[in-house]
């Protein structure tokens, strides 16, 4: 008892972080496309498994390699150079009590650490009175997101775990250009194979 036992997330064998076939596993997800984000992986087979892992076990091995995926994906595309802050699409309040942790909180702190840019928390979910979840057609639209107002127009990485539809990322977007950003950059781990995203 109190004894770290460090795991593969992939496949459980002792080794502290994602081994090297279970690291390859990832890597096959394709590359997916999706309008509204930059996403580096697709949200299927080890990406998904660990994905959901990650989201109610705080795995610091896990959030590294899958912000390494991200920052790799990062690297393809000119804004990058031009990032002034990270932040993230946060979950509501009951799922980071009940997680101990906001999964794309985690990962926007890694990824902001690795570009030298300071990680702010920007986005705020919209409760509008409803207290517990949300209705179909909300869920379609995307969660109802504002942002801080910004004294400078600055360039904004939002991260995000997983896309599905894409409209929380519109909405974030929307927000952050509302409140005063010059530029919005959306990335996520991985996104949901098209026909989840085309409804
Ligand atoms: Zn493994």
């Amino acid at each position: 008892m109190g004894l770290f036992i460090y795991r593969c997330a992939g496949c459980g064998q002792s080794i502290r972080n994602t081994c090297a076939q279970c690291a390859a596993k990832i890597a096959l997800c394709a590359q997916p496309h999706c309008d509204d984000a930059v996403v580096a992986l697709s949200y299927v087979g080890l990406t998904r498994d660990l994905m959901l892992g990650f989201k109610y076990r705080n795995q610091r091995a896990v959030a590294t390699m899958f912000a390494e995926r991200m920052l790799a994906t990062l690297r393809t595309i000119p804004e990058t150079g031009r990032i002034d802050v990270v932040t993230w699409v946060p979950t509501t309040r009951e799922r980071r009590v009940a997680r101990g942790h906001d999964q794309a909180e985690t990962l926007a702190r890694i990824v902001g650490k690795s570009l030298g840019v300071p990680v702010r928390k920007l986005l705020v979910r919209e409760t509008g009175g409803h207290q517990t979840g949300h209705s179909r057609a909300q869920r379609l639209v995307g969660v109802a997101l504002r942002a801080r107002l910004m004294s400078d127009p600055a360039t904004v990485l939002v991260v995000d775990d997983v896309v599905t539809t894409g409209a929380t990322m519109r909405m974030a977007k929307r927000a952050l250009y509302l409140a005063g950003a010059a530029r919005v950059v959306c990335i996520a781990v991985a996104a949901t194979p098209a026909p989840a995203r085309r409804r």
